[in-house]
């Protein structure tokens, strides 16, 4: 398929290239120049990428970064033809998701949301698990572009039904890693072995995903980003603006918010979102792996 590509962050720049390997089509473009992708064009702007492409696969940092690439001066919008499938891998508001969709519906163009899950590993390995918004048509005819990036997609209803589930999804990540972290902070000042209270994890009801993922960086004190603590807290904060459009009160939610914020303030936010543990370990006076305080 001819795709146009915007956005080569640590994500796109994988997916993009899986893209080129399964024999797609593809342009790309993202806004500071020079970022390249093997086998793929280059365009100048996102609307000379979207010239005559079939697909504009978007993968941004934010809401306001997928507003200015479709609707922006030299954004997509003037080169959108009836038929055109936008599909986002941003993980945005839904509220603006559906507004979106709606201005661009006026052309005939339909917005599939594809927010995933993988992190940086599943991008290059192309084994993302997508989590879809959209008409049941559109999604199909995009399945092989899906399957080029990743192993499996989940389509949750129509378009913006995506990222209402991915902020779901991240919600409970980040309040079971501050779980962890506050576990292992308590441990580890009343004298209890990390190591030991991780392998009683793994054996008990207790043990997760994220645990288990997470686990082998913490020990070894590696923050550097996987997944980054600013785009964590972006995700939070969206997440937060949901509940509040929705009138549906997230009490240990805003709690972990305040911890990211601080954790920003301590001039964490480029590292891994795992971070967030050294600001525990100040707090209690310990560090997690050595011997409690
Ligand atoms: P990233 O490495 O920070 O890349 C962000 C990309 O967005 C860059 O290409 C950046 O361009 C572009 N961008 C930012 N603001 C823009 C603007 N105003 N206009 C146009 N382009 C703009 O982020 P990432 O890790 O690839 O994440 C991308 C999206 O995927 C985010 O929504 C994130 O929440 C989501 N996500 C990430 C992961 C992960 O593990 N990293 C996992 C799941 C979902 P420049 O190069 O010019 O800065």
């Amino acid at each position: 398929m001819r795709v146009a590509f915007l956005g080569l962050g640590i994500m796109g720049q994988a997916m993009a290239t899986n893209l080129v390997k399964a024999g797609h089509e593809v342009t790309v473009w993202n806004r500071t120049p020079g970022k390249l992708v093997d086998g793929a064009g280059v365009a100048p702007t996102p609307a000379a990428a979207a010239q005559g492409a079939e697909v504009v696969w978007m993968c941004v940092s934010d809401t306001d970064a997928v507003q200015e690439v479709i609707f922006g001066r030299e954004g997509v919008e003037a080169s959108l033809s009836e038929g055109t499938i936008i599909a986002d891998s941003s993980t945005i508001s839904p509220s603006a998701t559906l507004k979106f969709a709606e201005r661009v519906a006026a052309k005939g163009v339909a917005w599939v949301d594809a927010p995933m899950t993988g992190s940086k590993i599943g991008a290059r390995d192309g084994t993302l698990v997508f989590i879809v918004g959209g008409p049941e048509d559109k999604v199909e005819r995009l399945k092989p572009l899906f399957a080029a990036m990743g192993k499996k997609i989940f389509r949750m209803g129509e378009t913006s039904k995506g990222q209402a589930t991915k902020l779901a999804m991240n919600l409970q990540i980040a309040m079971i890693f501050e779980g962890f972290a506050e576990a292992l902070t308590l441990a580890t000042k009343l004298g209890v072995d990390s190591q030991q209270l991780i392998s009683l994890i793994e054996a008990t009801m207790v043990r997760s995903g994220v645990v288990e993922y997470k686990a082998p960086f913490v020990l070894q004190r590696d923050f550097t980003p996987n997944f980054p603590l600013r785009l964590m807290h972006k995700d939070i904060r969206l997440t937060l603006e949901a509940a509040k459009e929705a009138r549906v009160k997230l009490p240990g939610l805003e709690t972990v918010e305040e911890i990211y914020a601080m954790a920003t303030e301590d001039g964490h936010k480029d590292l891994d979102y795992a971070a967030t543990l050294t600001l525990l370990e100040k707090w209690a006076g310990v560090q997690v792996k050595g011997k409690a305080a």
